[in-house]
């Protein structure tokens, strides 16, 4: 089986990979995982996370600009931004002066999904497998199959079981039960996408 290292490897290769590109002239952001000079841009996936947001976001739906609901809030100015009609929504938030986006579109089955697998990144992390930057590194290599950084906020709905199967994967490896977890999301009210995971990983098996 499979056990981790205690510290976060990951993280030492971004940095091994900041430490790399040093001085090669290129433009390196953390908004953009490829740097922006990457010739198979658009053939691999790329954040959004964190990238200024100039307009509102568009509804997956019908397309329409989302409309901000009720007052920034909080200290990073939260700005809920919602299609009535559809029911998505995102959320941007001001990090370094700029407005930010934070989650992209999302209705309620997808944030539901997105809420599981933050939990079971929580589990991996208060059990010191990795650290949170590291789980998402992993994610994106093992799911997408290369070494870039998706953040949860962004995962589609496709996304959800492959992402709860490597989770549970990597849980296992490294002698960690998730079933007190799955007791507690059941509890919680998720025990209808808890049920269609198991029985699409049963299908699949
Ligand atoms: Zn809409």
């Amino acid at each position: 089986m499979t056990k981790f290292r205690r510290f976060d490897d990951y993280e030492d290769l971004e940095e091994y990979r900041k430490q790399k590109n040093k001085g090669t002239g290129r433009k390196r952001s953390s908004v953009d995982p490829n740097g922006g000079n990457d010739d198979r841009r658009g053939q691999r996936p790329m954040s959004v996370i964190n990238r200024e947001l100039e307009k509102p976001p568009r509804c997956p739906v019908c397309g329409k600009p989302m409309v901000l609901r009720g007052k920034p809030h909080g200290i990073e100015q939260t700005h809920t931004y919602v299609c009535e009609e559809h029911g998505y929504r995102a959320t941007a938030k001001v990090r370094e002066g700029k407005l930010r986006l934070t989650s992209t579109p999302a209705d309620d089955d997808l944030m539901k999904k997105r809420y599981i697998i933050h939990r079971y990144l929580d589990l991996a992390v208060d059990n010191g497998i990795l650290g949170r930057k590291g789980l998402y590194y992993h994610l994106t290599l093992k799911v997408h199959g290369v070494f870039t950084l998706m953040h949860i906020g962004e995962m589609s709905v496709e996304m959800f079981l492959p992402y709860l199967t490597e989770l549970r994967t990597l849980l296992t490896a490294n002698g960690v039960s998730y079933e007190e977890l799955d007791e507690k999301l059941r509890e919680e009210g998720f025990a209808d996408i808890m049920d269609a995971a198991d029985a699409a990983a049963v299908a699949k098996a």
